[in-house]
């Protein structure tokens, strides 16, 4: 199970909200707690983002670990999470609802949960009628979980402060008159004011962290400090690269840009020639198809000799049926679209609103086109 496991945003394809999961007693097993609740969870996502080596990123409260060790069936549960803590594995608070809450809002990475946080409606409005950002773990078939969309609803100003009220004491603390709502602090850019700190830097390095939230207000992890506002933030979208159904590339296009993508597409396109093994390569034009990215939009077009097909979201519903990608008109790019190039070569738009990978960052580190493999002898 470990191998699915990450502590690394740019890699998770979800969030688990940890405590609600292990608790879930309708699921897998009887007893109060149980890892094996997660290993099946971890099965759904795979089947769900149909990626075998899916990643998923662990918050856990402090308390399911510490406030009730005996409540787990089997006693070795509590040393593999100790473990998994140890290695970050699992990112261990003393309040897990509002770390996961934080990361979905700032990066969009869907929340495995059963949770409708009706008492975090008025500190996350995002909360409010969504059904995009949450998926519920529910009893399949022969003993396995699946992974249903959650409809969070709007919840009402009663139930609110009722469920406000029980987590008055959890937030004593945590308001600051300088608390800036989360969905504005990842819209800007961030520099730590020390100097050698690269970490949310945007000119340098080839990543940028989200800020952790200390008191409502951007920290940096590193060296404690609060961060400095480096002005608004440019929208990216993300295109993750399948090969023969598993993950090979990710390339951030920069909001304004129109790209082309293919086998060799020259000058500012992206090059999958040494991506590829030769056979699909080769089924592969040299400009195949082309993404515009506008207001955080992305527009597809074909550009192929033997055409491109497309696809809706593989996420909560399933894949729907393939069309063909117009060559005269573009069409929309929505998170989870597929574009399958050839049988085997597909590319997915990404949900991460916000990767952690720079925009562009690929054109550093593409070779430079124009060479093609010997293996290489149909043209298009
Ligand atoms: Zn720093």
């Amino acid at each position: 199970m470990e191998e699915h496991l990450t502590a690394d945003f740019e890699e998770a394809c979800f969030l688990v909200d940890l405590s609600n999961v292990v608790r879930r007693q309708d699921l897998g097993e009887p007893g109060l707690r149980s890892l094996r609740r997660l290993a099946l969870v971890v099965d759904a996502a795979v089947a769900l983002a149909r990626d075998p080596d899916v990643k998923l990123y662990l918050v856990a409260d402090r308390s399911l670990r510490l406030g009730g060790r005996h409540e787990f069936t089997d006693p070795a549960d509590v040393r593999l999470l100790a473990k998994w803590v140890r290695t970050g594995l699992v990112e261990e608070v003393g309040d897990a609802d509002e770390r996961v809450l934080e990361l979905c809002e700032m990066t969009g990475i869907p929340v495995i949960t059963g949770d409708r946080y009706r008492g975090a409606r008025e500190d996350f409005p995002f909360l409010q009628g969504n059904t995009d950002d949450f998926l519920e773990p529910v009893p399949g078939p022969g003993g396995t979980v699946r992974l249903v969309p959650l409809d969070m609803e709007v919840a009402s100003p009663a139930q609110i402060s009722r469920k406000s009220e029980e987590d008055v004491l959890k937030k004593q603390g945590l308001l600051d008159p300088r608390r800036r709502p989360r969905s504005e602090v990842v819209l800007r850019n961030w520099r730590c004011p020390d100097r050698r700190c690269t970490a949310y830097d945007t000119r340098k390095g080839s990543l940028v962290l989200l800020p952790r939230m200390h008191r409502g207000v951007p920290t940096c992890e590193q060296h404690g400090l609060e961060l400095v506002d480096d002005g608004p933030r440019t929208a990216t979208a993300q295109v993750k690269l399948l090969v023969d159904g598993r993950v090979k590339a990710r390339f951030t296009l920069e909001d304004g840009s129109t790209v082309r993508i293919g086998r060799a597409p020259g000058d500012g396109g992206i090059a999958l020639h040494g991506l590829l093994p030769g056979d699909l390569a080769a089924r592969v034009s040299r400009g195949h198809v082309e993404l515009r990215v506008a207001g955080g939009a992305v527009r597809a077009k074909d550009v192929s000799s033997f055409g491109t097909r497309w696809r809706a979201t593989a996420g909560k519903s399933g894949p729907g049926p393939w069309h063909d990608l117009p060559q005269d008109a573009s069409r929309d790019l929505r998170a989870g679209d597929e574009l399958e190039l050839t049988e085997g070569v597909v590319l997915v738009r990404s949900a991460r609103r916000f990767p952690a990978e720079l925009a562009q960052e690929w054109q550093r580190r593409t070779p430079p086109s124009g060479e093609e493999p010997e293996a290489v002898t149909r043209m298009y």
